[in-house]
């Protein structure tokens, strides 16, 4: 049987990564995995790890490699070949990168794409200061300013909330965190050709018209 879709959605903290990973998911039947999502998960549940992991999200700085890397290859090693993934928010630094080739290297391909979503910092700290997120789905909200925030999630009707690490100290400290640590894993995928950039400054359909195209989906 075919080899599913192979695809890491790369960009910087409120790209829309996870809105483009949701749409990509429900259009073309791979599975979704997001490691801000499975470590908000823990910290619900308040587990070790989300305790763990939960002093880190809140300054903004990355979760340290040894609590990440395995539990997101297992999952992700876990999707059935014929079936394929999107990562989302992973891998974050050169080290997981080389990681999850590693991981990969018994398969038949590596990845097939790198999407690269753009956008400039100022449209960042807009977004991320009115982004609400599902308790029960995660599925991100935009509320402008003097909207209604006590609105309910679009798509299962759960509560929004504002995440802790989504206020102005710690999204500056994660667009600082992504220039440093995250952007030379672009360079680590260029080297392999396998990145197509997007402009993410544009209307989540047109974001999603321009990655389905990238994809020949
Ligand atoms: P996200 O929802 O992708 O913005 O992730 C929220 C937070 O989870 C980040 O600011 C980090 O603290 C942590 N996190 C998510 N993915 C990773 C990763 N690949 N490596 C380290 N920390 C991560």
């Amino acid at each position: 049987m075919a080899q599913g879709l192979r695809l890491v959605l790369f960009g910087p903290p409120g790209a829309g990564k996870g809105t483009q990973a949701q749409l990509l998911r429900d259009r073309l039947k791979v599975t979704h995995i997001s490691s801000g999502d499975l470590f908000r998960y823990h910290l619900g549940q308040g587990t070790a790890l989300g305790l763990r992991a939960k002093e880190y999200m809140n300054k903004g700085e990355l979760v340290p490699d040894e609590v990440t890397i395995d539990i997101i290859l297992d999952k992700v090693l876990s999707v059935p070949n014929e079936e394929g993934f999107i990562l989302d928010g992973f891998p974050r630094n050169p080290h997981q990168a080389e990681e999850l080739e590693k991981a990969l290297s018994g398969a038949v391909r590596g990845l097939d794409k790198v999407v690269h979503i753009e956008v400039p910092e100022p449209v960042l700290l807009r977004r991320l200061g009115g982004r609400f997120v599902c308790r029960d789905c995660q599925a991100p909200h935009s509320i402008g300013e003097g909207e209604d925030a006590s609105k309910v999630c679009s798509q299962c009707g759960g509560e929004l909330y504002q995440r802790d690490d989504d206020q102005p100290k710690a999204v500056k400290k994660r667009i600082q965190v992504y220039n440093d640590e995250t952007t030379p894993v672009l360079g680590f995928y260029r080297d392999r050709d396998v990145v197509v950039d997007i402009s993410g400054d544009q209307t989540v359909d047109d974001v999603n018209q321009q990655v389905l195209a990238a994809l020949d989906a």
